[in-house]
């Protein structure tokens, strides 16, 4: 299994394994068009474990990016102005610092709200007090490439701010198809931290926060830096939270591959249990659709086996992805205002974080008698 020519993106080491593998997938970043009869072409899909940093990782990526931008999600919104304020309560964001981020191209800009802050965006490659990356890094193909251009920018005694969704979350919850095509990098605090040390400097905060069912806000500074926190104490320990992330990451297991390797179990056990709801519903006359074009539900839709004439569309809130299908599959993807024209009996829900969000925006599923189901945990809402 470990014999690949890879190598590891972020320490260069060869040693490693497959830890999860989906097999031939579509690029779930093109949504083909409707009349755009396919098949459309698929690639491999594996999750690599690093054996010595211990960064989880896209083993190969074939495709080229070419996802239609989503809606901002209220989730996504609620949790960036959350983070804001945690950091600014700790003290790290000073009115008049420069600030540079490094954004998704998925969206999600923290800059309108560290302005508001008093710090001052700065451009290209111009030094900074603070280098926020916000899930940016991930989707660099070179990690310790890219965590070197943001060290550099880096001024004396300033802090780089990492947000991702945590490996740990996505093991403990067996959230497989997090793997996609273009995100590069899995980070566990654990795997980061290694990469931190590798460039000279160390975590000495984190924050965590429910977005994507476990998302981490990690400070770190150069090794010969003092962080200054709210109180203006000069410190050179870690907060308390970044040990009890290593902890609980050990504890978990996120650098043994046979931990890992439980996803592949996970795999199985979803696109199993999704087929037969769906199977279910039809045999009980139930009319099922879906909402959430997300890249997480390509994955899904594709091990499940399941096409048009089990779930006949997904709905989505980006006019962008109107007239569009889901990738290997014939299911079109249509507006919120068609998914309640249809008076569904139920609705599955393939971004479950989303949950509260799109039965507040759409009340009129609920009201038609319709029921909102999770779409990981096919409990409804
Ligand atoms: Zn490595």
């Amino acid at each position: 299994m470990p014999v690949t020519a890879h190598q590891c993106r972020a320490c260069r080491s060869a040693a490693g394994h497959v830890v999860l593998d989906l097999g031939s997938q579509p690029a779930c970043d093109y949504f083909p068009a409707s009349d755009d009869p396919g098949p459309d072409p698929v690639y491999p899909l594996q999750m690599w474990l690093c054996s010595r940093c211990g960064l989880a990782q896209l083993l190969d990526d074939p495709t080229v990016p070419e996802e239609p931008r989503g809606t901002e999600p209220a989730a996504l919104v609620a949790q960036a102005a959350d983070a804001v304020n945690r950091a600014a309560t700790a003290g790290l964001l000073h009115a008049g610092a420069r600030v540079a981020e490094y954004g998704s191209p998925h969206g999600g800009s923290w800059l309108s709200m560290l302005s508001d802050q008093g710090l001052r965006p700065v451009d290209g490659t111009a030094e900074a007090d603070i280098i926020l990356d916000c899930f940016g890094m991930m989707h660099a193909a070179d990690q310790s490439a890219a965590l070197a251009e943001r060290t550099a920018r880096l001024a004396p005694g300033g802090v780089l701010l990492l947000q991702y969704h945590s490996l740990n979350a996505i093991i403990r919850q067996g959230q497989w198809n997090a793997l996609r095509h273009g995100h590069y990098a899995y980070y566990s605090t654990t795997a980061l931290s290694a990469m931190l040390t590798a460039v000279g400097f160390r975590p000495r905060a984190a924050w965590r926060f429910d977005l994507y069912g476990g998302t981490v806000l990690l400070a770190a500074t150069r090794d010969s830096d003092d962080i200054v926190t709210s109180d203006h104490a000069v410190t050179g320990a870690p907060d308390a939270m970044v040990p009890a992330l290593l902890a609980a990451e050990a504890r978990t297991g996120v650098r043994d591959p046979d931990v890992l390797r439980g996803l592949q179990r996970d795999v199985r056990a979803r696109a199993t249990a999704l087929h037969d709801w769906l199977a279910e519903s039809a045999a009980a006359g139930k009319a099922v659709l879906g909402y959430g074009a997300a890249s997480r539900a390509v994955a899904l839709l594709a091990k499940a086996g399941i096409d048009e004439d089990m779930l006949p569309a997904v709905a989505d809130a980006s006019p962008a992805k109107r007239g569009r299908r889901m990738p290997g599959t014939a299911i079109p993807v249509i507006s919120p205002a068609e998914l309640i024209a249809r008076h569904p009996d139920e609705v599955a829900l393939f971004v479950p974080d989303l949950m509260a969000e799109a039965r507040a925006a759409y009340p009129e599923i609920e009201a038609g008698g319709g029921c909102w189901v999770d779409a990981d945990a096919l409990r409804p809402a």
